[in-house]
């Protein structure tokens, strides 16, 4: 839950989750649907489906244990090297760092190296008996990371309570190495056109050639060009949407219509038993001011 999320905004859905599933054999029995809905408004759906994948497998050939090998971890879905080493440290304390942008930061700023310059694992692997000095390496794994997020933040690290203050090459150095910074907004442009009918339903498809937006249901979205459109469609609004490091700029368009294509199915704007993203329940909030 918390890649590419805030602890602040995972905590409810957490606290939500692990109440309803409190073991791998209750969550490996759930299908893809109830776990989208729990899901529900947390994003990157990618995740959920991957946890359930990960969880049937753990249950089915793993006897609901997680193996003790990288390379074994590494085999369940959506787990790449910084998950699988995040989670033997926890697990299993062994002595093992879980590299993210935070680690990142806090060993470019110490060397002051800049960070595509620096083999992270070759680093580690070279300093390991200087960094697994004791036998709590479970700790050590989580408190670099909260190291990096609260002490030597992306913007004004806080230097003077630092316990590397009289090492750090960063504090001391008159030239110091530039901090990556924030991925670049981009702005995409779409039409989105919405089949409603009388009955406060809208029609949805999960054929949709966006590709951050494969396999959910949506109304037909077409990049904005300036093809004209044919007037059967009536402009609703025009808003704004982000999705991670996107910003969307929407023209939404509505038709009155009975029927629908053989692939789109009707949708109550109202409830829903099946899951449905955040960002189509926007579509369904501006599509209700019709009624
Ligand atoms: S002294 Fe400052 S820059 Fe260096 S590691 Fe500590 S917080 Fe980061």
């Amino acid at each position: 839950m918390l890649q590419q999320t805030q602890v602040k905004t995972v905590i409810p859905f957490f606290n939500k989750f692990t109440k309803k599933y409190k073991t791998l054999e209750s969550l490996s029995k759930i299908n893809e649907n109830q776990i989208l809905k729990m899901w529900e408004g947390l994003g990157y759906y990618r995740r959920a489906r991957n946890l359930l994948l990960s969880t049937k497998l753990l249950v089915n050939k793993y006897n609901s244990k997680l193996p003790h090998t990288l390379k074994e971890i590494k085999k369940l879905p959506g787990v790449g090297d910084y998950t699988a080493n995040a989670l033997i440290g926890f697990i299993y304390n062994e002595p093992t760092i879980a590299i993210d942008g935070n680690v990142k930061r806090v060993f470019s700023r110490y060397l002051n190296q800049i960070e595509s310059k620096i083999n992270f694992e070759k680093l580690i692997t070279i300093n390991k008996k200087n960094l697994f000095i004791t036998n709590r390496n479970s700790d050590f794994v989580e408190a670099l990371m909260e190291f990096g997020a609260l002490i030597c933040k992306p913007k004004d690290p806080k230097c003077s309570q630092c316990c590397l203050n009289k090492s750090c090459r960063y504090l001391k150095s008159s030239n110091k190495v530039e901090i990556n910074k924030r991925k670049k907004i981009k702005v995409m442009n779409y039409n989105i056109f919405c089949y409603v009918n009388k009955k406060k339903q809208i029609g949805l498809t999960k054929e949709n050639e966006i590709k951050f937006l494969k396999n959910f249901n949506l109304p037909l979205i077409k990049e904005m060009k300036k093809n004209s459109i044919n007037k059967d469609w009536k402009f609703l609004k025009n808003y704004k949407n982000s999705i991670s490091n996107l910003n969307l700029n929407i023209n939404l368009y509505y038709k009155f219509s009975k029927k629908i294509p053989k692939t789109y199915n009707w949708y109550s704007l109202n409830n829903n038993k099946e899951f449905i993203p955040s960002f189509t329940k926007r579509i369904f909030n501006q599509v209700s001011t019709l009624f």
